[in-house]
């Protein structure tokens, strides 16, 4: 057997000679999105397989299916390898196109969007799909100028990270997760294989081999659940019930870290309970001074030794009362009524039973106990220390830090609701009561984060803010803390074309991607020109309502014009959403560029410091494939971005690697892209001049720069007095106070008060107000998913999911050889007694309806299940002919999509629609859905329903080629 790990190149099995030059070129995974270190083995300049890099810090050697199936990816019929437009008076759909040179596109592309700029630069909107240089786009679209601009995580996870950064100040997955090795009992929530999948996949394996218990709960028993020690089966959608219940458990028992919410938290803090301006926010002391504008900090904590207000910001917070309603004695606040917000938080969950939550989620209130008296026990009973010195922001010291072996991990199961927001920020309170936050065998953050809760990153807000041919004022994107950070018009409408930061999903931190194309063709809030989408399959399976959208690419204004007028589409292969494009800009693929996995974006860290990894070119580009990071640059350069201009009008980047080491955050800061081998000779990390050799460095220390800090600065980063004053010299923060847990949101208070009219400032309209004043809670609350309130759910009885499988990353690799030989069609998975009581056979034809739209499909019936819920793996269901797949492909014709039967909008009360996201994030309800299902009849067609073709695109894609790859020469 050999050994697939080693150094040693396994280059001919067979044993025979291996003709030709061989080599080791090291690389980053991007066959999914976790960026595991690969190695890529060639011959002659050709690849002939990948395996996993054993010296990489992310993977250790481990490669999954995906990642080394790369390969065939180098090989697809589908690959486009010509700039392409649509040959005019052709409909879009028809994949009906004429090369054109890089020169054309670029000149097209050129006079068009500086027409744009030079007038009304909203009118230009890039969307981007899984891309993974946002830090790049984002630069581009707010030189441009424009405010419309989002990448994924709006349809993807943005609950997830933004229920926790506004609550605990970081986010599981990139920015922190479980720390396994030190963690007795780990709980899983609503988490499928696909993010972080082979680090998760390690973790897991020591974290059971050492005795770790592991408990999942989720609907469906499959990925990382089916190794679960006890799966818990709970109702979609229902996550938060079960939280909110544990929470009641645990503070009716007192089983909670007192001293860890008393100093580490805003617990203690008193909220003004008076009906007046200062309703539910915390009283300050106007005598002090707010050490941090945003989040000020001048509050009190009440003190039940001597009964009297005292300064909450002080290292003395043994006395404070956790609990308590109290009357404010003589002074600013003098007669006025307060009570700690873990009070509020206690009365909140007050009736938050195990019975009350064993009604919505399936679970059992002895169940819901019992989970409560395990996490206390391992929290508590398990606790240990670590003899690691730190010193606190108050200047405490402390010998050791304390473990709380309890952790948690959560993904899109518990996101991609419309109630996800307020469910992830009652398992981000959970995690506090049992005070694993940054500590051994908890939650443990991972660099830039943490960050203010929210980070100090504030989003266009105000019309002004973008003018002609000027970059934008603010960033497309951030994190508004009050009413006046939102992105709206004197007239409280929206000024994003996706409606993000408007009154309708006020905290949307990563856009609403999902509502572009409805929004553009409907001309609400206006029309647009351009719209230029990369590596996103909006014609396909990364849309609501296909089919809808799919016709509103098409939509025509009486005059024949195209609503969406100019469709600009860059990909690496033939995908569905291409064949719509008006030009299509040919991609490379990962082992043909350079890329970076940045600091400034989602790197790669890990718990013990700053991560960042970088692609470079194993293999030319095919055909005339140009990186769009390439493209990014030479637009940028050529409408003369003030970033991309020399001071004399000259072009300052030659291209995307110069770009790279050359781009500074601010002139002069050493803080650019990337963190590894800064400085003149390449010998500083983080922040340090540009280093010229920098792409070379990273190439010869295999693509990965890894910072480690020093162990005083591994945990408590919240509040640990020498990480914050490191985060700041090197830019990871802006200042250096400490981070509060936010189990009372004070920010959400605000936009609470607004609409309940107790705030001036801006106002929501008149139809929102209800809908701020409920949702905008500043505690955790459960209420039904929204499509639940817009649906007779007697009639559409059951939940309908998806996840992703192992072997595919979402339609990426519809045309990988290799992976169609794993899934090249699905199934809906039915609990066994839920398709007898429908009459449905394992393997035999179904409908599955929603009130929005049908599927015909097969069935399986599985125990795997809640029989409350059917599932399916999303994006192996193919249009037929599309990514160059055979006419009548099983893709095609036995593989669909759920997408059909989920509307990308909601009825409204007021204006008639409204995005079907969570109302605070805007976060797509994609699990919202309900669904009943039927046996098909006997006489039906035995394929899928609704079918749809896409006919190839003739022009310049690569002709199939075949790789001899055992037979020891070459092809
Ligand atoms: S988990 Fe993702 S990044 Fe890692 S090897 Fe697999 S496909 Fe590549």
């Amino acid at each position: 057997m050999p050994n697939t790990s080693s150094n040693t190149p396994l280059h001919d099995p067979t044993g025979g000679t291996v003709p030709g030059a061989t080599e080791i070129k090291t690389t980053t995974c991007y066959m999914c999105a976790c960026r595991c270190g690969i190695r890529v083995h060639l011959r002659d300049g050709e690849i002939r397989y990948i395996d996993g890099n054993p010296e990489h810090p992310l993977n250790q050697g481990v490669i999954c299916a995906k990642g080394s199936s790369g390969i065939m990816k180098q090989k697809s019929p589908a690959r486009l390898t010509r700039p392409l437009r649509r040959i005019a008076g052709r409909d879009r759909g028809e994949s009906a196109f004429e090369e054109i040179s890089w020169e054309e596109a670029f000149a097209l592309l050129e006079k068009r969007l500086a027409h744009i700029r030079a007038t009304d630069p909203k009118r230009f909107a890039l969307f981007t799909g899984r891309d993974q240089m946002q830090a790049l786009t984002g630069l581009f679209a707010r030189q441009f100028g424009t405010p419309n601009y989002a990448a994924h995580g709006g349809f993807c996870s943005v609950n997830m990270a933004a229920g926790m950064i506004y609550t605990i100040g970081g986010s599981f997955w990139e920015f922190g997760g479980p720390d396994l090795e030190r963690a007795k009992l780990f709980v899983m929530l609503g988490t499928a294989e696909d993010h972080h999948s082979n680090p998760m996949k390690v973790a897991l394996s020591k974290f059971k081999r050492s005795g770790g218990r592991f408990i999942s709960i989720n609907p469906i028993r499959t990925g990382y659940s089916a190794i679960a020690d006890e799966w818990i089966p709970i109702r979609p959608g229902t996550d938060g019930a079960l939280l909110l219940a544990l929470i009641h458990e645990l503070i009716q028992d007192d089983r909670i870290d007192h001293e860890f919410l008393k100093k580490f938290s805003n617990s203690p803090d008193l909220v003004c309970l008076d009906d007046s301006a200062e309703n539910g926010l915390f009283l300050r002391d106007p005598q002090r001074e707010a050490v941090n504008e945003d989040l000020p900090q001048n509050k009190y904590a009440w003190d039940q030794v001597r009964n009297v207000p005292v300064q909450r910001e002080t290292d003395q917070t043994e006395h404070f009362a956790l609990t308590g309603e109290f009357v404010m004695p003589a002074g600013p606040h003098h007669g006025k009524r307060v009570a700690t917000a873990f009070e509020l938080l206690r009365r909140e969950v007050e009736a938050c039973t195990p019975e009350w939550a064993g009604s919505i989620t399936g679970i059992s209130p002895s169940r819901i106990r019992l989970l409560a008296k395990e996490l206390a026990h391992a929290a508590f009973e398990q606790a240990f220390e670590l003899p690691i010195a730190w010193t606190d922001a108050w200047g405490g010291h402390h010998d050791a830090v304390i473990g709380r072996p309890v952790a948690f991990h959560a993904m899109r199961g518990l996101a991609a609701h419309s109630n996800g927001f307020q469910t992830v920020r009652a398992l981000a309170i959970l995690m506090s009561l049992l005070g694993t936050i940054d500590r051994p065998g908890g939650f443990r953050h991972k660099a830039p984060y943490p960050r203010q809760t929210p980070p100090r990153v504030r989003n266009v807000s105000d019309e002004t803010q973008i003018k002609p041919n000027t970059p934008l004022g603010a960033a497309p994107l951030g994190f508004p803390a009050r009413p006046e950070d939102l992105c709206v018009n004197a007239n409280g409408q929206p000024i994003r074309l996706d409606k993000a930061f408007s009154w309708e999903h006020p905290l949307s931190a990563h856009g609403l991607m999902h509502n572009v194309i409805t929004n553009a063709v409907h001309q609400d809030p206006y029309a647009i020109d351009t719209l230029m989408i990369f590596m996103a399959n909006m014609a396909w399976n990364s849309t609501m309502n296909t089919t809808s959208i799919r016709a509103l690419l098409n939509a025509k204004d009486v005059e024949g014009n195209f609503k969406i007028p100019f469709l600009v589409v860059c990909d690496a292969f033939d995908s569905e959403m291409v064949s719509f494009a008006d030009l299509v800009l040919p991609d490379t693929t990962y082992l043909e560029r350079h890329d970076c996995m940045s600091i400034l974006d989602r790197p790669i860290s890990e718990f013990d410091g700053p991560v960042d990894a970088v692609r470079i070119p194993i293999v030319p580009p095919q055909g005339e494939c140009k990186p769009f990071q390439e493209v990014l640059i030479e637009l940028a350069s050529r409408l003369k971005f003030p970033a991309f201009t020399t001071a004399d009008g000259g072009r300052k980047f030659k291209d995307y690697p110069d770009f790279i080491v050359h781009y500074e955050t601010a002139p002069g800061s050493g803080i650019g892209f990337l963190s590894g081998w800064r400085g003149p000779n390449g010998d500083q990390s983080l922040r340090g001049e540009p280093n010229p050799k920098q792409w070379e460095m990273y190439a010869s220390n295999n693509c990965v720069h890894h910072y480690e800090m020093p162990i005083e600065h591994h945990y408590m980063r919240n509040w640990n007095r020498g990480y914050m004053k490191f985060a700041k010299e090197m830019g990871l923060r802006q200042k250096e106070d400490p981070i509060q847990i936010a189990i009372y949101s004070e920010i959400l208070q605000h936009f609470r008060q607004s609409a309940s009219g107790q705030r001036p400032g801006r106002q929501p309209p008149g139809h929102l107000r209800a809908r701020v004043a409920t949702y905008f809670n500043p505690l955790p609350f459960w209420y039904a998913p929204l499509e639940y309130g817009a649906t007779a759910l007697a009639d559409y009885p059951l939940n309908a999911v998806t996840q992703r499988p192992m072997a595919m990353y979402h339609s990426w690799d519809s045309q990988n050889a290799w992976l169609r030989q794993i899934h090249s069609h699905n199934y809906l998975f039915i609990n066994p007694i839920t398709a007898k009581n429908a009459g449905i056979e394992d393997g035999g034809w179904l409908w599955v309806e929603s009130q929005w739209g049908k599927v015909r499909c097969m069935g399986r019936t599985s125990e795997a299940v809640e029989p409350g819920t059917v599932w399916t793996w999303n994006a192996i269901g193919k249009s037929d002919g599309a990514w160059h797949l055979q006419s009548g492909a099983d893709e095609a014709r036995k593989g669909f999509l759920l997408n059909h039967l989920i509307s990308e909008e909601l009825p409204l009360e007021g204006t008639g629609r409204i995005s079907n996201s969570d109302p605070i994030t805007g976060q797509a309800g994609w699990y919202d859905v309900r669904v009943r299902i039927r046996p098909a009849a006997g006489d039906e067609p035995e394929i899928t329903y609704p079918q749809s073709h896409t006919p190839s695109t003739t022009a310049a894609t690569s002709a199939p080629t075949e790789l001899a790859y055992f037979a020891g020469s070459l092809k």
